[in-house]
């Protein structure tokens, strides 16, 4: 996720950071790259070009360029319109209504809607302990009510018993009453799509919404089609009030228009992210966070929330205590590497590590996660400990060494040193900004 994007904003900031004192023109032209870096994200031009004017004006105007440290401050004034852009908080469903809060979910043919749906039941059944039921509305695209029916079975979500020929807004009514009688707490409604936003869509969402009443009526937006994306928020939003948008797609969306461009256009906070098939690929969207992620320093934070649910504490404050002091050798590394393995794979965590999704794209040929993990390992295993500590001495001949103890390549063990570099790089830079407690404070 905005891997371009972070890139090359990074390269704007360390030319900014690099210098002692700061013009008016400098932040200038750093402003005309980061809004070419914003265009070429595929973020949409107004967005980008209010984002640039209000950046530009709190750099000049203040004492930023006075100040001791003129570039960290124009960075920081950058990562607090990033968060404004995408949403100051994060979002929570509003469903303390009588139940059943009904969720009604509407955006266009192949969106990911149906999925988000089961993804949704699932998260609000299995961690917030709701009596979900599913109904889907979707009469258009063949077999769209089977495809839910088999999502609840694997969500182990009751889903509404079909009844071939039943028109929407009736769907609607026998779903709200069914949910009723059997005492469900969220009722999730998952409409048709189309392929295109048009007038009898809307009117049918309109109908809908008339006689369900929802609690909530989310878009789900691929965040892949980029511009589209925001083209099409932009028609639902204007005719059906919706509460919130959900991003699919999140997973393979290097660029991240869609994400940066959505808060604005519609007005509605972005509530969820899709991350991925599985059922359990849904997460809350954290805007503080995402722009924390955008500005280079990995989302460490998650990083740190991942690891602690399954390492021992112990292991997760020494762990942060170390990040803390920027330090970061190969024995870190190591221990990462460990802890990623106990989490499952690499998968959802390479996002967050800088350098780690690199590495993987070079190094892994599909999606061996474990053994590229294995491999790492052995690499750090046929290191002295002195090269664990001092990375740097590893030169020609003592990587051939630890190529040939480990089974790997020359190129194998560079790779792994320039993932070690990225990640010392990254702690450093959280050093700077006074450790995890100071860039947490600065996240939010
Ligand atoms: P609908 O027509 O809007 O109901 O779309 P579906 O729910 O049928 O989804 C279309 C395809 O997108 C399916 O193959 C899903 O598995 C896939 N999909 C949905 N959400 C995500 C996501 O967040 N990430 C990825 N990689 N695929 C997704």
């Amino acid at each position: 996720m905005f891997d371009s994007l972070s890139d090359r904003l990074g390269g704007v900031f360390d030319r900014l950071r690099g210098r002692g004192a700061l013009t008016e023109a400098d932040v200038r032209t750093a402003m005309r790259e980061v809004r070419v870096a914003l265009l070429e994200a595929d973020v949409a031009l107004p967005v980008a070009r209010k984002f640039v004017d209000d950046v530009t004006e709190k750099a000049i105007g203040q004492d930023v360029l006075r100040s001791v440290t003129p570039g960290q401050q124009v960075v920081k004034i950058v990562n607090d319109e990033l968060i404004a852009m995408l949403g100051p908080d994060t979002a929570e469903l509003e469903i303390n209504v009588s139940p059943p809060a009904v969720i009604m979910l509407v955006g266009l043919q192949g969106s990911g809607k149906t999925t988000t749906t089961a993804k949704l039941a699932k998260r609000l059944s299995g961690t917030e302990r709701k009596k979900v039921m599913m109904a889907s509305l979707d009469v258009n695209r063949p077999a769209a009510q089977e495809q839910l029916a088999v999502l609840g079975q694997q969500a182990e979500v009751a889903t509404l018993p079909i009844v071939q020929g039943q028109q929407p807004v009736d769907i609607a009514r026998r779903a709200l009453q069914s949910a009723k009688l059997q005492g469900h707490d969220v009722l999730l409604l998952d409409t048709a799509g189309r392929l295109h936003v048009d007038q009898a869509l809307m009117d049918e969402m309109k109908a809908v919404a008339d006689i369900a009443k929802p609690a909530e009526i989310l878009l789900v937006v691929d965040s892949l089609t980029g511009q589209d994306a925001v083209n099409v928020a932009t028609s639902f939003s204007e005719q059906v009030p919706l509460t919130g948008v959900i991003l699919t797609r999140m997973d393979g969306d290097a660029r991240g228009g869609a994400a940066l461009s959505m808060r604005s256009v519609t007005g509605k906070p972005i509530k969820f992210a899709g991350m991925g098939e599985k059922l359990d690929a849904l997460e809350a969207f954290h805007p503080k966070r995402v722009a924390g992620r955008i500005l280079g320093m990995g989302d460490v934070v998650s990083l740190v929330e991942k690891a602690a649910a399954t390492i021992e504490q112990e292991d997760a404050e020494r762990m942060a205590s170390r990040l803390a002091k920027g330090k970061f050798d190969m024995n870190d590394l190591r221990a990462q590497l460990q802890q990623m393995r106990r989490m499952g794979g690499i998968g959802g965590i390479a996002g967050m590590m800088p350098g780690l999704k690199k590495a993987q794209a070079a190094m892994a040929s599909g999606a061996v996660d474990e053994r590229l993990l294995l491999r790492m390992d052995a690499m750090i295993t046929s290191m002295t400990p002195t090269e664990r500590e001092k990375p740097a001495l590893l030169n020609a001949k003592r990587k051939i060494r630890v190529a040939k103890g480990s089974g790997t390549t020359v190129q194998d063990v560079n790779r792994l040193l320039k993932m070690h570099q990225e990640m010392q790089t990254a702690m450093k830079k959280i050093k700077k900004m006074g450790g995890i407690k100071g860039m947490m404070a600065m996240l939010g």
